[in-house]
């Protein structure tokens, strides 16, 4: 581990006032931790977030329900607002990791972060999420750019993630039994005028599975997909599970989320 300052930040200016392209603003640490002990990352300095007030909470207003960035995932299971506003996005949060990820973790953390596996991406863009930075608000859509990359400047803080509250909304995942990151995950939303399906695991990073939602939006039942063929080109193979197999499980995953969906 190389050395680094620690800081704690009081508020939103304090912090980004330290931050830099050297920097890394720490949440729950359940990646950035790891990575700086494996060497896999260094920083010059560490921003301590969790005691900044105004980045934690759960506020339902209108048809949106929004999440403060520092709002671990344990909190986000075990919120009454999120279970009767988005039932799915409480069940999401509750399968992430293990308790210790989940007391630790947070959600501004999960998409910064944007590792290819995770559940919090796939929310956001079947749920038409907004995010909420310190200077700018992203579309969920043009948020997630690649592998590990998102639209976020350097020093830019995630403050808060809005979403769009849907009719109806299932994600159904397949965890790798040893971490419970999503070897793929299907989120299906309904909204009045349109059905959306964002696909995680399956890629090098997350994605809306077009050919799917224009067979939802037209007939929102698990059978109408039964005559699909997914095309197994740019989906990862590795050894948990081959692109095929990949290909299978977006299928299988997408028919049980419209079956389970409310
Ligand atoms: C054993 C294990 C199992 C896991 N299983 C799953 C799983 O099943 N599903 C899943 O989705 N995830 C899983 N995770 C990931 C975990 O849930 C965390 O969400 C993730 O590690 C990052 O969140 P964090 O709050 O710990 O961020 P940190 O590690 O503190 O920070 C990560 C990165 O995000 C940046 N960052 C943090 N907060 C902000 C902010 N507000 N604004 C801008 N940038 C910010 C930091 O600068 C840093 O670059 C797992 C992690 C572990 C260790």
């Amino acid at each position: 581990m190389k050395n680094f300052s620690y800081h704690t930040a009081k508020n939103i200016k304090e912090a980004t006032k330290l931050a830099s392209s050297k920097t890394a603003y720490l949440a729950g640490g359940m990646t950035t931790l790891p990575a700086i002990k494996l060497r896999m990352a260094a920083y010059s300095d560490l921003i301590d977030i969790k005691k900044i007030k105004d980045l934690t909470g759960i506020k339902v207003s209108g048809k949106t329900l929004k999440i403060g960035a520092t709002t671990k995932h344990a909190d986000v299971a075990s919120s009454k607002e999120v279970k009767k506003s988005i039932a799915s996005l409480s069940s999401l949060a509750d399968g992430i990791g293990d308790p210790q990820v989940r007391n630790r973790g947070t959600i501004g953390g999960s998409i910064a972060n944007n590792d290819p596996s995770a559940d919090y991406p796939a929310a956001c863009l079947a749920l038409n999420a907004n995010i909420h930075t310190s200077s700018r608000k992203i579309e969920s859509s043009k948020f997630f750019k690649g592998m590990f990359e998102t639209a976020l400047k350097s020093g830019e803080l995630i403050q808060s993630v809005e979403f769009q509250i849907p009719e109806k909304s299932c994600y159904v995942k397949f965890p790798n039994p040893a971490s419970r990151y999503a070897i793929v995950g299907v989120y299906v939303a309904k909204f009045k005028s349109e059905v959306n399906v964002a696909v995680t695991g399956a890629k090098s990073y997350v994605f809306r599975c077009e050919e799917i939602e224009k067979i939802l939006s037209k007939n929102f039942s698990e059978s109408s997909l039964n005559s699909l063929n997914l095309k197994t080109s740019g989906l990862n193979a590795d050894i948990h599970a081959s692109a095929d197999y990949r290909a299978h499980l977006i299928l299988t995953l997408a028919k049980k989320a419209v079956a389970s969906c409310k």
